[in-house]
């Protein structure tokens, strides 16, 4: 059995399309193309802090592949950020819009930073200083950063406003995820995990599991964790009887408040203070008899060690990268049916790509349009990596990568590029 390395996720993103290529007998030279990113630029971002001294942070922009169209993706801010963490990102981009089939490419952006200590006007200088260090890179019709771990709205529309500035002339379309008065999209703020809905209302009818008797575990309590909680109880009357932030985990048997809880994060900083829940490990999280599990965190959480203890029937990704392929092996095996991460969490670059079309006609939509044209979307790709996972016999994270890596070839084809 091909041994892999689960620590470095750009390693992991690597080893699954190694698995793609095989599944697929993809040509060797096209394989070694997609294998690495096209384009990456590091910058360091001097930022004056509060203090009066001067630091400076390192940033990363990765383009992975812009064959489908300019590159899409969001920047994170995060004390623990890696160029190798970016790439894998960058990579699952690509992946992520090639089985929207969006007319997108991939990509990533980090700054290495500790965001929870640094305050407005420092995180707003950062913020712009790291537009300016990309400026040559991104734009409109180039490369569309957008929110991911640790940034918000409110970061886009500095960056936005940033580049704006340079060039001369409002640029709302340079980014998404924008505050609703400066470009942004109705629905934005809840796609992600409204498109994670879509995927798991079709999961269960598949599966025969009732939503409205069904347990949820999710681990993470950010934008993704927070609506999924609020929408699963909201759209289906699911039960959410554990959450998770980065502090620790609670579990409550009788269901816990969304909003109660997203208060008590609010007030406290963390979940874990919310009155009448128990205090969990997050490892204990994951290991719940649940019938869905949402890891809405980071990446690198269900691994070989604790994947044979997973009890959930589904296990639906919010997050980027939390499954490594050893682990995607043993759930497999034990009949656990995954939605993997670029399908899953694809609702948040689907609304990006409708902000992106929104900004182009300075025309916006109702966000029951918008979500409505979100489940069309997120339900037929559903479908299509299921029906991929049968044809070819595989699973469904090896079935995403089929359907995405495919379209992504074919542009690569038809440009003259392969
Ligand atoms: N950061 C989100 C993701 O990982 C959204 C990307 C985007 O909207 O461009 O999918």
């Amino acid at each position: 059995m091909v041994q892999f390395v689960q620590t470095n996720p750009f390693e992991m993103a690597q080893a699954q399309l190694d698995e793609c290529a095989r599944i697929m007998d993809l040509d060797p030279g096209v394989h070694r193309i997609l294998r690495v990113p096209a384009r990456e630029i590091h910058v360091a971002i001097p930022v004056r802090m509060d203090d009066g001294s001067l630091q400076v942070f390192q940033g990363f922009r990765v383009q992975y592949n812009d064959a489908k169209g300019p590159t899409k993706g969001g920047i994170r801010f995060h004390p623990e950020e890696t160029i190798d963490t970016v790439r894998a990102l960058a990579a699952w981009m690509t992946w992520k819009c090639g089985v929207m089939d969006l007319p997108l490419g991939g990509a990533k952006g980090g700054v290495i930073c500790n965001p929870k200590e640094m305050s407005p006007g420092e995180l707003e200088r950062l913020s712009r200083g790291y537009i300016r260090a990309v400026y040559p890179l991104v734009g409109p019709d180039k490369d569309i950063p957008a929110p991911d771990v640790y940034t918000n709205p409110q970061i886009m529309a500095w960056m936005m406003d940033e580049y704006s500035k340079i060039a001369g002339k409002n640029q709302f379309g340079v980014i998404t995820g924008k505050p609703l008065s400066v470009g942004g999209s109705k629905g934005r703020d809840k796609a992600t995990a409204w498109g994670g809905m879509v995927t798991i209302r079709e999961a269960a009818r598949v599966l025969g599991l009732d939503l409205a008797q069904a347990t949820i575990a999710i681990q993470g309590y950010g934008n993704a964790g927070y609506y999924a909680a609020r929408l699963a109880r909201d759209l289906f009357g699911s039960k959410i009887v554990a959450i998770s932030d980065s502090r620790g985990a609670i579990w409550k048997k009788s269901g816990i408040d969304p909003d109660e809880a997203l208060k008590c994060k609010n007030d406290t900083c963390s979940v874990v203070n919310l009155p009448g829940t128990q205090a969990i490990s997050n490892e204990d999280l994951l290991e719940l008899e649940v019938d869905i599990l949402i890891p809405a965190a980071l990446e690198n959480v269900i691994t070989e060690e604790n994947a044979p203890r997973i009890r959930a029937r589904i296990v639906a990704e919010l997050a980027n990268g939390p499954t490594t392929p050893e682990a995607d092996r043993i759930l497999h095996h034990n009949g656990v049916h995954v939605i993997p991460d670029f399908l899953c969490n694809a609702g948040g670059v689907t609304v990006s790509y409708f902000e992106m079309v929104q900004n182009f006609y300075l025309y916006f939509w109702e966000e029951e349009e918008v979500l409505a044209r979100l489940d069309k979307k997120m339900t037929t790709a559903y479908h299509t990596v299921l029906e991929t996972a049968k044809r070819y016999n595989v699973h469904m994270r090896q079935a995403a990568y089929v359907t995405a890596v495919s379209r992504v070839v074919e542009a690569m084809k038809l440009r003259g590029w392969v």
